[in-house]
């Protein structure tokens, strides 16, 4: 079991400046806005703009915009500073590079030379959930068809795995575990274009910003292992994490950015902060009306036990009015 140490509490936002935010984001930033400050803790609002193609600083400004308009504060990091600066990942990429290189010393990590289609066709569907598992075939390359393949290709990076069974008991969920090699295969920390993944950018980032509280949706769950290995062999301390219900439609299909009417533009158009705040917190089970409410007046009120752990699904009409 992994053990986590830090008696204060420090979580983060860490949203995807990709677009407006939508109400899945701000359901999963008031539970982590709620379990910090419930217990007194610090909040860093980290911009995960690794991908120079999707993401925007104008996205970000808006973020960062509507989280205040929400009433949804951070302590330390964008906008604001902070000892473990810079906030935004795209101003990291040094930091990531000598990661990167903690574990090429260590033998972790191979070029993989794998075009997409080569890279469907080497793995193998999990079989539970359908996921691709990479077999890990460039792994075995020798020195000289590297060099060969260089010639040709820029390759990605990988970091492979063992054969080894990682648990860890989420502080929401409870218990959760995954062999890598069988469940996940060697994965990507740096793309064939230089931009370093996400898996590895978000470990090294929470350990070096020393959080110790990692509230985010559980699409993200199934990454947690991949995550918990990397804090093993970077040397930090992992968080604890609470992965949060993830908001559904009628039809049990995911919000996401293509529901543009739930998006904070067109929200912020017909509800105050506090209407946005009531409906969200009713839906996470802090209260049994969807009043209009705001995020210090529930703080008071917050409890892990009463949000729900299974997908919530959204009924429109309570967001077609005030
Ligand atoms: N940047 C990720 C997202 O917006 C969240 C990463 C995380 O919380 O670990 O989906």
């Amino acid at each position: 079991m992994v053990e986590t140490v830090g008696d204060v509490i420090r979580g983060r936002f860490a949203p995807s400046p990709s677009g407006r935010m939508h109400l899945g984001n701000v359901f999963t930033a008031l539970l982590a806005w709620l379990s910090v400050r419930a217990k007194g803790g610090t909040l860093v609002l980290r911009m995960e703009d690794l991908d120079p193609d999707r993401c925007r600083e104008e996205y970000a400004q808006q973020l960062a915009e509507d989280l205040e308009w929400l009433g949804l504060s951070w302590d330390e990091g964008y906008g604001k500073g902070g000892p473990h600066g810079p906030y935004r990942q795209s101003e990291r990429t040094d930091f990531y590079a000598a990661q990167f290189e903690r574990l090429a010393d260590r033998g972790l990590v191979y070029p993989c030379y794998c075009t997409r289609a080569q890279r469907l066709a080497a793995s193998a569907p999990h079989r539970s959930d359908g996921k691709l598992v990479y077999d890990g075939r460039c792994r075995a390359l020798t020195a000289e068809e590297r060099q060969e393949l260089d010639k040709h290709r820029r390759p990605a990076w990988r970091v492979a795995v063992p054969d080894e069974e990682i648990l860890f008991t989420d502080r929401h969920l409870g218990l959760y575990q995954e062999d890598l090699s069988r469940d996940c295969g060697d994965f990507i920390i740096r793309r064939s274009d230089g931009v370093y993944a996400y898996q590895l950018a978000v470990v090294a980032d929470d350990g070096d910003m020393e959080i110790n509280e990692v509230v985010r949706g559980q699409d993200l769950l199934d990454s947690t292992p991949r995550q918990l290995f990397l804090y093993k062999k970077l040397g930090y301390r992992p968080p604890e994490f609470y992965h949060v219900p993830l908001l559904v439609d009628p039809d049990g299909r995911r919000l996401s950015k293509r529901d543009g009417d739930l998006d904070m533009g067109a929200l912020r158009e017909k509800f105050t902060a506090g209407e946005i705040v009531g409906r969200l917190a009713f839906l996470a089970g802090l209260q049994e009306k969807p009043q209009s409410v705001t995020p210090a007046e529930l703080a008071g009120v917050f409890a892990w036990e009463k949000v729900p752990v299974c997908d919530v699904t959204v009924d429109r009409t309570l967001w077609q009015n005030p």
